[in-house]
């Protein structure tokens, strides 16, 4: 059994797969230090997932490289000094390690990418989005409803050519 205030650096380099891009695995990169405190480890890690994500103005698949700070404490299952199981198990609701000491990252990541992650993601910032009449992507195509579309200043105008 280590002693507490011992540690390790573990370097990351997975793959996940989040629950709101399906379709393509994120790469996870990064460093954390796992520090042995009295009662479990310590996670602090610096991390950084390729998050995919559909842009919020043409809905095509994106990625976007998203960074944080992970700063967790994991507490096993079982007294690491009697093995006894923990009986106020209940009131603690934050990771565990595992009957086997394993320490899973996966949820942790899951849970920081998420917070992480932009609300409204661009796939570029000058993404021109989809055409509100004929939805095309904008990107793309330049589609014949151009005029419609065109800067609000103008409205007037436009207005007079109708
Ligand atoms: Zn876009
Ligand atoms: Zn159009």
């Amino acid at each position: 059994m280590k002693s507490s205030g011992y540690q390790v650096l573990e370097t990351l380099d997975d793959e996940l797969k989040f629950d709101w891009a399906l379709e393509k695995k994120a790469g996870v990169k990064g460093s954390v230090v796992i520090i042995r405190t009295d009662s479990g480890v310590w996670v602090s890690g610096d991390i950084n997932v390729d998050l995919y994500f559909d842009c919020s103005r043409c809905l095509t698949c994106a990625s976007q490289l998203v960074n944080f700070q992970i700063e967790e404490e994991y507490l096993p299952y079982r007294d690491i000094n009697t093995g006894r199981l923990i009986i106020e198990s209940e009131e603690y609701d934050g990771f565990r390690i595992d009957d086997d000491n394993i320490l899973d990252l996966t949820e942790a990541v899951r849970q920081y990418s998420s917070v992480s992650s932009p609300v409204n993601p661009l796939c570029d910032v000058d993404c021109k989005g989809l055409c509100p009449h004929c939805g095309s992507n904008l990107n793309k195509i330049t589609c014949r409803c151009k005029i419609n579309i065109q800067d609000r200043r103008w409205g007037p105008l436009l207005d007079l050519l109708k």
